[in-house]
């Protein structure tokens, strides 16, 4: 069996597709442009690219995007300063701290001073909290755009057995709860789970958010099962630099049903559903309905 390739590049570019249709009527109905700003402090080059891809996507489905570059050395009071300002400005709708913040700033106090409406990240206690109880919440972005694709891909997941592997609060936990929240039973393995390649076996959804380059391999999956690949990793073969996922595409897609490749797989999808998440935050601070399927 060759797995069905699940398409995230074109899935992501529908999903933003549809967030402009939606800007433009917002616009048009309403004269409201969903605002986001993004602040990036130090010179991360990694940070740098992702903040430049944010900025650009924005400004293509119409919305307005502030952006906000601060110096490495910048203080916490500097910071909190220019947060408590975008909690207050009205054409903000969704605002991002790009992380890792430089050492010297705590990232939990920083996230946690953001207007929990305009936390487009999903990353505000507040938010994480109304996730776990199943309240209206903001949320996180990859682990969104994994539940948008498998949804997608498998209509109701009501009853299925997912296992996620990874229990980081950005990732693991929260896609997690998600599937909690479409009714699977979910398992969340980690670093030390007993017999994870068993465990694996056993998912009919199984998403791997683990950091480790093609650690799944076709031996974790059950014949059939949906596979999301949310890793990223740098490597070096055959004198290149490539990127791979947690799972080896090629003896896992021998076995699975359908499964995401990295790249144009989860990654893609991550920057969708930040612009589904302002303009969800927009639609809500203006008290106008929720345009449908965008969010959880
Ligand atoms: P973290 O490093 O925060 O978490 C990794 C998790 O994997 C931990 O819970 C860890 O367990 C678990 N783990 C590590 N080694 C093993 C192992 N050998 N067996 C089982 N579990 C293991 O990573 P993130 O959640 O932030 O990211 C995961 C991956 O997803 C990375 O490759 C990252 O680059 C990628 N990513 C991709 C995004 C996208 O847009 N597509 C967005 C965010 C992340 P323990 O808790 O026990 O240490």
């Amino acid at each position: 069996m060759t797995a069905k390739r699940i398409d995230g590049k074109a899935f992501a570019a529908g999903v933003r597709a549809r967030v402009a249709e939606e800007v433009a009527r917002l616009k048009e109905g309403h004269g409201i442009v969903p605002g986001l700003a993004v602040v990036l402090v130090g010179e991360d080059p990694a940070s740098q690219v992702y903040v430049g891809a944010k900025g650009k996507q924005t400004v293509e489905v119409g919305m307005a995007s502030f952006e906000h570059r601060l110096p490495a050395e910048t203080s916490e009071a500097e910071l909190l300063a220019l947060i408590d300002r975008l909690n207050h400005d009205p054409a903000v709708h969704g605002i991002l701290v790009q992380l890792p913040l430089p050492a010297h700033l705590n990232a939990d106090l920083v996230i946690n001073a953001l207007d929990p409406a305009k936390d487009v990240d999903g990353f505000h206690i507040s938010n994480v909290g109304r996730l776990g109880t199943g309240q209206k919440s903001m949320v996180p972005c990859t682990p969104l755009g994994c539940l948008m694709m498998l949804r997608d891909h498998l209509g109701s997941l009501s009853g299925l057995n997912a296992v996620v592997v990874g229990r980081s609060n950005i990732v693991g936990k929260p896609m997690a709860q998600l599937l909690l929240g479409e009714s699977c039973t979910v398992t969340v393995a980690h670093s030390r789970t007993r017999d994870l390649a068993a465990v694996c076996r056993g998912a009919d959804i199984l998403v791997a958010a683990v950091g480790r380059p093609e650690m799944i391999t076709g031996d974790f999956v059950k014949p059939g099962a949906t596979v999301i690949d949310v890793g990223i990793n740098r490597i070096e073969r055959d004198g290149k630099t490539k990127l791979v996922g947690d799972v080896d595409y090629a003896s896992a897609a021998e076995v699975a049903g359908a499964i995401t490749p990295v790249p144009g797989g989860v990654g893609p999808m991550t920057i969708a559903c930040l612009l589904a998440n302002t303009l969800t935050a927009c639609c809500r601070a203006n008290g106008l309905p929720e345009p449908q399927g965008l969010t959880a």
